[in-house]
């Protein structure tokens, strides 16, 4: 899981300047559940950070999924969606308000891939399912 400290410590590394905003933007995806667009983030923080740029949003964060520190979940075609969740799981997203929810990893399809003879070991997939929220089902 993603922590401020742990990703000060990735960006230093990696050679990225540590500046408020990086901080800021550290601070809001640390424990974060609801795979926020980035456009979600900068809203946030633009008010506090009045020099923040999404383009500082982007690279901050694309550092941080280089250094397997979050994910960046190519759920939708139109954004780009953060988790700090590294551990298996696959995502659904409602067609409609376009929240994004944690669903579990079937371990089972990673050992029918493995069970092809190319392939030697399974570490992770990207599992995305759609369809309707109760919310949006059933209004
Ligand atoms: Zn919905
Ligand atoms: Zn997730």
């Amino acid at each position: 899981m993603l922590t401020v400290d742990k990703g000060i410590q990735y960006l230093q590394g990696a050679g990225a300047k540590i500046t408020a905003t990086r901080i800021a933007i550290l601070k809001s995806l640390e424990n974060r559940r609801d795979h926020p667009p980035a456009e979600r983030i900068f809203m946030e923080l633009k008010f506090s950070y009045p020099s923040l740029s999404i383009a500082t949003v982007y690279s901050t964060a694309s550092l941080l999924a280089r250094g397997s520190l979050i994910r960046i979940l190519s759920i939708d075609e139109k954004k780009v969606y953060y988790d700090p969740n590294m551990e298996p799981h696959g995502h659904f997203m409602c067609r409609k308000c376009k929240r994004v929810f944690d669903v579990p990893f079937h371990f089972e399809i990673a050992a029918a891939v493995k069970s092809s003879e190319e392939i030697a070991s399974v570490e992770d997939a990207e599992i995305f399912y759609y369809g309707f929220c109760v919310r949006c089902e059933h209004p």
